[in-house]
């Protein structure tokens, strides 16, 4: 009993007269750094706390974009080997190579895209899932877990007015959830491959384009996309997807999906949902609601009626990690027939044989969705809500649209302006036309100098074949100080380009 059981290379060699419980004994040894004792675990969490702390309280005076400096070469530069470093010398690699460098989207001023998660609550509820590294994935491992996350999905129903019946799923994101859904969308039509080519998926020009990757993922990319023309608000317009549909039917397709947006990406647009269940009821499709961005501004009455009809829709995405702050890689899908969920996404196998339908009590996480090991994400949208109840996130929902109000009327005081629609949620729209020369290439190099001077972070997008800015508001911690900051910046670009 010797040779064969040396440990790998890189572990020291136990003698070659070695029993096997002495190379069991001396691998446990080796390996037990892996459970670090209640003085290391202090230490360690001690001093990523410290740093963290350090961090938060200097975001203020912290860029919104930082120079990529060298493009972070100090992580490929430290090649991951045998012997592990100290925590501090980690963090430092950290904090010069990622933290420091880019994008932050942790600041109030990451005005670009979306912007996405960071809820310190919901970091610590990763943070408690992780260490106790409950499985969510199965109603019988943890059934506290499942009803975590039955919970936040039926609290997000009620928030949109879903059926009793719907039942839904955490994703990592939008984009696996508009998979998810599209994939039931398709089963629920009994849709097969000979079809495709004459199905039919109604969107808009401004529709994410997660759902032109979802349709290709599911192999579904041959299907007839048919984009509706949009209104001077860039939201669908109805009676044009009214004609199209009936032109459809009667040239022998299929019309299979309606894909509304609740608060498009380029300009926070909302289709007019309740037309769209109209249209959906009456042609028999499936309608679905992408309220990725935009579904928790349902939370606030600003703007809470511009939603009707999203109760009528058969299947929907939200993203905690955008509305609701939370950390990002917590996505929501709901389907209104619940069981049409577990239809698509159950798997039998002869280790899931007691694996079954039973509504919110029993069913599995995991039979409702693509993924089967998966991360405890309930946890890190539950544990802010219980922590600090639902109120501050309307407030802060209603503040992000009334400081989108209050960027798009100073934004309208500027020289040579042109504004993009009144922002229907938290993003606003505009670019400068020079008095000469090309307004595109003037806005291009107005976005590349804000975003150079660092202080403020902005994005663009095209509209209407126009190349715009956005200011996208979204940050629990962007406020008027923010916006104004944007302005200001923006105000002094706009001056010396025009100098220029
Ligand atoms: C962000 C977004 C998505 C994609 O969500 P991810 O979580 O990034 O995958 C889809 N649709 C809209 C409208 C979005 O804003």
């Amino acid at each position: 009993m010797t040779a064969g059981h040396r440990p790998a290379a890189g572990g020291s060699e136990p003698p070659v007269d070695a029993t096997l419980t002495d190379c069991i004994r001396d691998l446990e040894r080796q390996a037990a750094v892996l459970e670090p004792g209640p003085g290391e675990r202090r230490a360690e969490l001690d001093a990523v706390n410290a740093y963290l702390e350090e961090f938060l309280s200097t975001l203020d005076s912290r860029p919104a974009s930082m120079a990529a400096r060298q493009q972070a070469r100090g992580i490929l530069d430290s090649p991951i080997a045998e012997q592990g470093m100290d925590m501090g010398s980690v963090l430092q690699l950290f904090r010069e190579n990622v933290n420091d460098v880019g994008a932050s989207h942790a600041s109030g001023r990451f005005l670009g895209y979306i912007p996405l998660g960071g809820l310190y609550p919901g970091a610590l509820g990763e943070f408690l899932a992780a260490v106790t590294n409950k499985y969510s994935g199965d109603f019988s491992c943890c059934p506290g877990a499942a009803h975590m996350e039955y919970q936040v999905l039926r609290w997000i129903a009620d928030l949109l007015g879903y059926p009793k019946g719907a039942a839904g799923n955490l994703s990592s994101g939008g984009s696996i959830g508009i998979l998810t859904a599209t994939v039931t969308a398709r089963d629920a039509h009994g849709l097969r491959a000979p079809d495709y080519e004459r199905a039919v998926v109604y969107l808009t020009p401004h529709t994410h384009h997660a759902m032109y990757k979802a349709l290709r993922i599911a192999g579904l990319g041959g299907c007839v996309q048919r984009r509706i023309a949009v209104d001077a608000a860039f939201r669908m317009d109805a009676d044009a997807l009214d004609a199209a549909v009936a032109k459809d039917k009667k040239d022998g397709l299929i019309p299979w999906l309606l894909v509304g947006s609740a608060g498009t990406t380029d300009v926070g647009s909302i289709d007019p949902l309740d037309a769209l269940a109209e249209t959906a009821d009456r042609h028999g499709l499936w309608f679905q609601v992408d309220a990725a961005y935009g579904g928790f501004f349902m939370l606030s009455e600003l703007v809470r009626d511009r939603f009707r009809g999203i109760e009528r829709s058969n299947s929907l995405v939200i993203n905690p990690h955008k509305g609701l702050h939370s950390p990002m890689g917590v996505g929501a899908v709901l389907v209104a027939e619940g069981e049409r969920l577990y239809q698509s996404h159950y798997h039998t196998a002869a280790y899931l044989q007691d694996t079954k339908y039973g509504g919110e009590q029993e069913t599995s996480p995991a039979d409702m969705g693509p993924e089967l090991t998966r991360p405890f994400r309930a946890l890190s949208v539950w544990l802010p809500l219980k922590l600090l109840g639902v109120a501050p996130f309307r407030a802060a929902l209603s503040e992000k649209i009334l400081l989108a109000r209050y960027a798009y009327e100073k934004l309208a005081e500027f020289e040579y302006i042109e504004l993009g629609p009144f922002p229907e949620l938290s993003v606003v729209a505009f670019r400068f036309v020079p008095k000469d020369g090309d307004a595109d290439e003037f806005n291009r190099r107005l976005v590349e100098a804000v975003r150079e001077d660092g202080a403020v972070y902005l994005t663009s997008t095209v509209l209407n074949g126009r190349y715009m800015i956005r200011i996208a508001i979204l940050s629990f911690r962007t406020h008027r100080d923010d916006v104004d900051l944007a302005l200001e910046k923006i105000r002094y670009y706009v001056n010396s380009l025009a100098k220029s």
